[in-house]
């Protein structure tokens, strides 16, 4: 059988265009590695603009019934603890979402299940192992021991940030130098209000941390700071009290601590983008990580592979020609890509950069922000939406 789609890696953003496809009739085949989903220490907040695209894909409901929990409140604290402001999302966002949190083994079950209830193909411990294009699309996987090949119509690579199928395609990648190590933990019991997420960012530092509630009173918790010769990548269990000691010190109340077990591994990524121009070729299309894998501080990688899922399934749906969809698909995403690219590394230079040359531009941009907030670009509530022309840069610099 030649199926119509074979997507490799049941996350987030493979398992929503197979549902997709499946729901419309297409035959589709998931192909994921793992047998059983752990903690990876992933993103599990998906911002009000990636809820509409969650609700545009007909799967919003599904998350939320399943694994999801509303996060209304945006809370910015001082870094003495103070708060400062608590953005309500629904009313504010322009799309009137609140944003979720979930937890992504979880997500990533119930997903894959929902793909399989419509139609598609699901198989889990399935290592795809190549993808070949000889006149017809091959994909190996790895079952046990033994090697099968299965045929389709159009490939895609969901595979995450490691991507194997970038490699197998021919994609050429590209890369922003990391200045920054972003780690995460799960924990449980933090004395917080679970319907809020809560940031506090230490420019002077150039530290943020900011956890995120999952439900069940379990929260996500990250810590962001600049790499230098004297910054640890804190990861495994021996350096959980350097990142709770890291948090409080960026200013983490230490009441809210006081009750907390931990619940996951502690994991540290740099926070440098990378990504791939026009993520389609050879009836191979990349979406999600594989295709752009944004700075993780800023919160967007999940949203961004709704989107690619959204319009991809979108383009294919509305003709034959797979080809042209493919190549519409990529011109698509290497704009709204680029333009949370761009917002991303503004923010990240405007809040989190060190050196005198950055507190004179953070001090300049602030004093107008302070006075003006709408200089500030909107990645919460717009997401690519937001403005990113040289205006908006200079508007939010404040050098207008
Ligand atoms: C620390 C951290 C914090 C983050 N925080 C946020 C956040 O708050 N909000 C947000 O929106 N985003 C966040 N992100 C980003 C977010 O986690 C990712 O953008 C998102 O999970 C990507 O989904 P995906 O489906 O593209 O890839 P993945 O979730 O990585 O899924 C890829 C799947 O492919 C499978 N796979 C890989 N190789 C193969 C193979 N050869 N054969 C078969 N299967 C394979 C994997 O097992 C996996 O299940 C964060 C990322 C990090 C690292």
């Amino acid at each position: 059988m030649i199926y119509d789609l074979i997507i490799v890696g049941g996350g987030l953003a493979g398992s929503a265009l197979g549902i997709t496809m499946a729901r419309n009739g297409r035959s589709v085949l998931i192909l994921e590695r793992a047998a059983e989903f752990r903690d990876r220490v992933r993103g599990e907040v998906l911002m009000p603009w990636g809820v509409a695209e969650a609700k545009l894909l007909d799967i919003h409901s599904l998350l939320l019934d399943s694994c999801g929990t509303e996060v209304s409140g945006w809370s910015k604290y001082t870094n003495e603890g103070q708060l400062i402001s608590c953005r309500d999302l629904p009313s504010s966002s322009a799309s009137g979402n609140a944003a979720m949190g979930f937890y992504h083994p979880e997500m990533q079950e119930a997903l894959l299940n929902a793909a399989s209830k419509a139609g598609a193909e699901v198989k889990t411990a399935a290592k795809v192992t190549n993808v070949q294009n000889h006149g017809q699309l091959t994909v190996t996987v790895s079952v046990g021991s033994r090697e099968v090949n299965y045929e389709g119509r159009l490939v895609v690579g969901a595979d995450g940030r490691q991507s194997n199928v970038r490699q197998w395609g021919g994609f050429g990648s590209e890369s922003d130098h990391s200045s920054m190590y972003f780690s995460g933990l799960l924990i449980e019991g933090l004395d917080l209000k679970e319907d809020s997420a809560h940031f506090i960012v230490d420019s002077a530092r150039g530290q943020m941390t900011s956890t995120f509630p999952i439900g069940n009173n379990q929260y996500r918790t990250y810590f962001a700071q600049n790499i230098s010769e004297s910054s640890v990548a804190l990861s495994g269990s021996k350096k959980v009290p350097d990142f709770l000691s890291a948090c409080t010190g960026a200013g983490m109340p230490e009441e809210w601590y006081r009750n907390i077990s931990i619940n996951g591994p502690l994991a540290t990524f740099e926070s440098a983008p990378n990504w791939v121009d026009h993520p389609f070729k050879n009836n191979i299309a990349l979406i999600g990580d594989a295709a752009a894998t944004s700075d993780p501080i800023w919160g967007c990688g999940m949203s961004l592979g709704l989107r690619d899922a959204r319009v991809l399934a979108e383009h294919l749906l509305a003709g034959d020609d797979w080809a042209a969809a493919g190549h519409e698909y990529a011109v698509q995403h290497d704009s709204y890509f680029g333009a949370i690219h761009r917002i991303e590394q503004w923010m990240t230079e405007v809040f989190l950069s060190l050196g005198a040359e950055a507190d004179s531009r953070r001090s300049k941009a602030m004093s107008r922000i302070m006075k003006d907030p709408s200089r500030m670009p909107d990645v919460v509530g717009l997401g690519p939406e937001s403005p990113s022309d040289e205006l908006a840069r200079a508007r939010f610099y404040g050098e207008v």
